[in-house]
């Protein structure tokens, strides 16, 4: 059903693509795909609307890439699936002047024509690590202020050699205007040094130390685009482990730098999406399912049928990686969840203990950017952490407020700022635990404002008065302060980047976010209209004993959950391996503040119910990192195929109706006794979230059907999802370039202002101040 549907795709492309022929090409291949809709060229790159179904859609866009041309090159690629028109046929459109806001294009991954010339023995940059050309290489890494020229960058240090500088100044040539043009006569160096700093060697001899020293087993930061890397062999087990045990980094998955793409597919499966993912100017880290050769470590990502695949992206990433000829483990280079680091002597102190030797540059990084991870969700791109190679490009928006700056949520936070009718995203800061990543906010919103020129007039925020981000946002003067609640923001970022206009219903699952009604919120469904947000149902909810600390052990709200569907004393729920996983002491202490309401927040969090049922099956009691057990129970389904799901019932409250799980946790429990597979339990549970969508979505009305939040990173719910809703009839929306975890939030934030501004203008009602909801009527 899907594929049959029309749909529209909007491409901006942007690099060496005016004045080569582009836009005849785009038409040649529209015609002979038969597909509708135009393309323009202006200042910012070449602009493509297309309508087809989406399968033809798909092999357009794999098509550009591959038969562009050879003159043309692409420094990056956007696309993004919209509603059709619809168009009845294919033009070129007259140019237009374009946005006139000035752009920092993201850093892109190495050219082809720069890779023979590194590897090529004649050449002058030949084993040159700094290599670049107009086409590839640093630029928001390097850009210090606009406009975009090598004096405002941090390359002013180097003096070009009279053969750069000739490059540079003949329009002929592939490096006229490239910025940060160097050689080795005139460029940065790279250096390798012990952990005291002390240089052990230099140039190319230091590169090979490089490698010999993790061949060797030994830990080695790597200075390198936006930050540093942590790299060791990814078949060395023990060394892997060490960098787990010194980064204190217990779990979460490591990504991996594989040498070539031939590599990655004899260890991973890869289809052509994610193959032009790879293989893209922004050359994120690709999450793959593992193929059938399995020589890497096993502490990479234990127990994950996924790995978190990329290829180099600069010289000096390809000229390591040919000396290896083997997978590396390339993390980002911090302690646990501080931002990664960027200069060299801070890198010594910061990740002293950690890496054995460093390999350092010195071209210095203006400011940070981690690798992006994007995964292929319902076969489309999805962004998981938009940085490098996505950042700071603009998320055109209709109707922006201008001059907001808003700054985002907590968890896996990102800024944005309007200029016109663009929002700037920035690049992924992190989880704003620590004083270094607070440091970082700060820095990235000063940055931003610079680049910008902004004259903030609004600055919109969470409404949980305790996230540091709200708390900065309270403490600026001479501005409005807008804040905004978590879930119509998560809603309101689906929204913009998929222009979708309200009324829809926002289905905005997480793991928690400030409910205004004193409980945590995070199983929303939102009716979204001109005006604001209707809370129309949510999860039932339950309580959450010690807060913060049952986020990390879903024992404890397994616990909250088993109290609530049988009662306090549980005689009907048998043996049960959560019920084994306290001892009497924990177990009397938990059922004192449950039966009482001490430190127990009650939640309607989708999030924790996956904790929870995770809990139930003996899949997992304690958390080493966030996600962790939602996370397992999605890999249990992979291969499991059922449509079964559980019973559950919608009730009538005052707030919303109440989605009510209890059935469903009977069930579940009756199948873990039953001797059913975890695997089949896992899928009918997933199957059942999705029906209460439907259902609810049903209650609701609307056609349009948005989701966000963190549980949409979830390929099995997102898609089957997308699917059963459309069966039903409504028209699913999920999210594509802007992260549906928080990592959205700030685009979720600038639209809510611009919404309340614009009815305000046009004073179409009352304005709804967006830190309070509407009850519901
Ligand atoms: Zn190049
Ligand atoms: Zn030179
Ligand atoms: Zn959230």
């Amino acid at each position: 059903m899907a594929s049959s549907q029309l749909q529209r795709v909007r491409i901006v492309i942007r690099g060496a693509v005016q004045g080569v022929g582009f836009r005849p090409f785009i038409y040649r291949l529209a015609e002979e795909l038969n597909l509708k809709g135009w393309v323009l060229n202006n200042t910012q790159g070449v602009f493509v609307e297309a309508e087809a179904t989406a399968d033809v859609l798909r092999q357009f866009l794999l098509r550009i890439e591959r038969e562009k041309p050879a003159i043309s090159f692409i420094q990056s690629f956007e696309h993004n699936f919209v509603d059709p028109v619809p168009y009845d046929k294919f033009e070129i459109r007259e140019s237009t002047d374009g946005a006139k806001t000035a752009l920092i294009l993201p850093d892109i991954a190495t050219c082809s024509e720069c890779q023979r010339e590194i590897f090529d023995p004649t050449n002058r940059r030949y084993r040159y690590p700094f290599t670049n050309c107009t086409n590839c290489g640093p630029r928001f890494t390097i850009v210090e202020a606009l406009p975009y020229d090598r004096p405002r960058t941090s390359m002013r240090i180097f003096k070009m050699c009279p053969e750069c500088s000739a490059e540079y100044h003949n329009p002929r040539d592939r490096r006229f205007h490239a910025q940060p043009n160097a050689c080795p006569k005139c460029g940065p160096h790279m250096e390798l040094w012990d952990e005291t700093g002390a240089v052990a060697s230099s140039g190319d001899e230091a590169l090979q130390r490089t490698a010999a020293a993790i061949k060797a087993g030994m830990i080695v930061a790597v200075k390198g685009l936006g930050g540093f890397h942590l790299m060791v062999d990814a078949s060395n087990e023990a060394a892997v482990v060490r960098l787990r045990q010194r980064k204190r980094r217990e779990g979460k998955p490591f990504a991996l730098m594989f040498p070539s793409l031939q590599e990655i597919v004899e260890h991973a499966i890869v289809d052509p999406m994610e193959e032009r993912l790879l293989r893209s100017p922004e050359a994120p880290i690709v999450l793959l399912r593992r193929g059938i050769r399995d020589d890497l470590a096993a502490s990479i990502a234990p127990g994950n049928p996924y790995l978190g695949v990329m290829l180099p992206y600069t010289p000096l990433h390809h000229l390591l990686m040919r000396e290896l000829r083997m997978p590396v483990v390339a993390t980002s280079g911090n302690v646990s969840d501080e931002p990664i680091c960027i200069h060299e002597q801070e890198a010594i102190l910061r990740l002293q203990g950690i890496a054995d030797v460093f390999l350092v540059h010195n071209r210095p990084i203006v400011r940070h950017v981690d690798d992006s991870v994007v995964r292929v969700m319902a076969g489309r791109e999805l962004v998981l952490r938009r940085a490098r190679g996505f950042a700071p490009l603009p998320v055109l928006v209709d109707n922006a407020a201008p001059d907001v700056i808003a700054v985002g949520a907590h968890q896996k936070n990102a800024v944005a700022a309007s200029v016109g009718n663009q929002v700037f995203i920035s690049q992924h800061i992190g989880d704003l635990e620590t004083v270094p990543a607070y440091g970082a906010f700060e820095q990235v919103l000063a940055d931003f404002t610079e680049l910008y020129g902004l004259q903030t007039k609004t600055i919109a925020c969470d409404l949980h008065p305790e996230y540091f981000s709200t708390q900065y946002a309270r403490k600026q003067s001479r501005v409005d302060v807008v804040a905004v609640q978590h879930h119509y923001a998560h809603a309101l970022s689906c929204m913009a980047e998929n222009q979708v206009a309200p009324p829809a219903l926002g289905i905005s699952w997480d793991g928690s976010g400030y409910g205004p009604n004193e409980t945590v919120w995070g199983g929303e469904f939102l009716r979204i209209t001109q005006t604001g947000f209707e809370r129309v149902a949510h999860l039932r909810t339950f309580r959450l004993p010690g807060g913060e600390k049952a986020v990390k052990e879903p024992r404890r709200v397994a616990l909250s959950i088993l109290r609530e569907t049988f009662g306090a004393d549980l005689d009907e729920c048998g043996e049960l391996a959560v019920l084994l996983a306290f001892t009497a002491k924990e177990r009397r202490l938990l059922d004192g503040m449950l039966e009482r309401g001490i430190r127990s927040p009650r939640t309607s969090s989708a999030g924790r119910l996956f904790d929870a049922v995770a809990s139930i099956i003996g899949l997992r009691q304690v958390c080493r990192f966030e996600g962790q057990a939602a996370m397992e129970l999605e890999f249990l389904t992979h291969k499991i195929e059922t449509d079964a799901a559980y019973d559950f019932d919608l009730n009538d409250g005052e707030d919303g109706r109440g989605i009510d799980w209890a059935q469903m946790v009977r069930a579940i429990v009756r199948d873990v006794h039953g001797d059913v597979p975890a695997g089949v339990i896992a899928a009918r549970f997933h199957n059942t979230l999705v029906e209460m969508m439907v259902r609810a979505a049903k209650s609701c009305g609307e056609e349009k059907v948005v989701l966000s939040g963190g549980c949409f990173q979830n390929r099995y719910l997102t898609e089957r999802a997308i699917q059963r809703l459309r069966e039903e009839g409504f028209r699913p929306y999920w999210h594509q370039r802007v992260p549906p975890n928080d990592g959205g939030i700030a685009l979720g934030q600038v639209a809510a202002v611009s919404r309340m501004k614009f009815n305000s203008k046009k004073e179409e009602g009352p304005v709804v101040c967006v830190s309070q909801f509407q009850e519901r009527s």
